[in-house]
């Protein structure tokens, strides 16, 4: 890695500013100050997809809840394979999933048997169809099968009273199909948080108007709102609030009122119409924070009466980092989940990379994996997708990872590892 000398980069000659906040420590301000939510609520399982368990599940049946045939075949009483040769068996009647053969299995009798039928009483064994060879009534089956193959047991997954989830689960589809298994049809969870949101700037626009110069879209509001839905809160859109004192503060007082986390994007800077930070100070509680990272320096954090609040910086490249990075992180530890690191991989630069050392930055990159003809290696490759500055909201569009170029770290050259953060992983 080289350094770059600051003229091809001016605006970043002052990435080094003792006043800034290091990204982790941030991060872990937030973290240790927000709690989950206390509500809860019962819904039907289907209704809980995405939400957090907020009790314990017992089960009172086996899954499965009979030992059970894990293939069409045979089933047999596993002591009458042969050791040698082949021995031969009557089929003296089959067994159905959900339709059981109920009568007695004697000594040199099989039961044809369907993939999840219950085993036959006197049969432990099932010979996979596929192996055995007809001959008119009978089957003979060889000295290559094992006693107990191909059965599943009674309680194998859950067995009762056995604890299916515990509070603090996440209910992926995994448990949802883990509660109808034990046959659950409501289940009580942590309430969804409520988050009101809403754009500061004189120059915003709502989309579908007709813009005069100077003015702009307002677009913060629709990546915050498809962020925010994602992640399945309920979502308060308090639409765009003018670069005026009076109509910021009460915007804060009403969305602290209805909300439990209260987001803003723009006015958080030091220009004259950024009143964010001072009208926060004045009704409420607020760490400002320069953070050391790259899009998005300007952070506010604080609390309004009972609300969390997030001031997000106004550029669109801005708003969604800091809302991955701090937002994301905290509003999943107000939902009930548990802070997982996000999953970080590897790969080689494509393209070279611009980067002065003092902020940890977030390019946005592309990032595919390498056909190997050794199918054990495992490598990707990333590019950058083109220009990054914090406004340039195609960057996030082309992307589908953030490269993260560490604090301390310069110029990326071709061929440079650097570290990724797949969007699957966060978005
Ligand atoms: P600010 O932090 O308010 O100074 O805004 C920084 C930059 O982001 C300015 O160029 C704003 O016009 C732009 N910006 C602020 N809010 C939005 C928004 N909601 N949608 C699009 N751009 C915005
Ligand atoms: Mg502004």
């Amino acid at each position: 890695m080289t350094t770059i000398s600051p003229k091809h980069d001016p605006s970043c000659m002052d990435d080094y500013d003792p006043n800034s906040l290091d990204a982790k420590q941030a991060l872990q301000q937030i973290l240790t100050r927000l709690q989950p939510i206390a509500k809860t609520e019962v819904l039907p399982i289907r209704d809980a997809l995405g939400r957090i368990i907020a009790e314990e599940i017992r089960s009172k049946i086996d899954v499965p809840g009979h030992t059970n045939s894990a293939m069409d075949g045979y089933a047999i009483d596993g002591a009458e394979l042969p050791s040698q040769g082949q021995q031969a068996f009557v089929v003296a009647g089959t067994a159905w999933a959900g339709r059981p053969y109920l009568g007695n299995v004697k000594s040199g009798e099989c039961i044809r048997i369907m993939t999840g039928a219950a085993m036959p009483e006197n049969t432990d064994t099932v010979i996979m169809q596929e192996h055995v060879q007809k001959d008119g009534g009978n089957i003979l089956v060889d000295n290559t099968n094992k006693l107990g193959q191909n059965v599943r047991q009674a309680g194998e997954d859950i067995a009762t009273g056995e604890i299916t989830l515990t509070r603090g689960n996440f209910i992926s589809p995994a448990e949802l199909g883990l509660l109808a298994s034990v046959g659950i049809s409501e289940v009580r969870v942590l309430k969804k948080i409520r988050i009101a949101f809403f754009s500061t700037g004189d120059e915003l626009q709502p989309v579908g108007s007709v813009l005069e110069k100077g003015q702009i879209y307002d677009s913060n509001r629709y990546t915050l709102y498809g962020m925010l839905a994602r992640l399945g809160v309920e979502i308060i859109d308090m639409g765009v609030i003018k670069d005026k004192k009076d109509a910021i503060k009460q915007a804060f007082n009403k969305a602290a009122l209805c909300a439990d986390v209260v987001i803003t994007s723009g006015g958080v800077s030091v220009g004259d119409a950024d009143f964010v930070k001072e009208t926060l100070e004045s009704i409420g509680e607020v760490n400002f924070w320069k953070v050391a990272m790259k899009p998005g320096r300007p952070l506010a954090f604080g609390k309004i009466k009972d609300a969390w609040f997030f001031g997000l910086p106004g550029n669109p490249v801005s708003v969604m980092v800091t809302f991955y990075m701090f937002v994301q992180p905290a509003l999943k530890k107000m939902m009930g989940s548990a802070y997982h690191e996000p999953l970080i991989i590897n790969a080689t630069s494509n393209t070279q990379l611009r980067k002065r050392p003092g902020r940890i930055e977030y390019q946005r990159g592309v990032l595919t994996r390498i056909e190997h003809s050794d199918p054990t290696v495992c490598n990707y490759e990333v590019i950058k997708t083109g220009a990054q500055g914090s406004g340039i909201l195609r960057s996030m569009s082309n992307a589908n990872c953030f490269i993260i170029l560490p604090t301390d770290s310069s110029d990326v050259e071709i061929g440079d590892s650097v570290q990724v953060l797949p969007f699957e992983a966060i978005v």
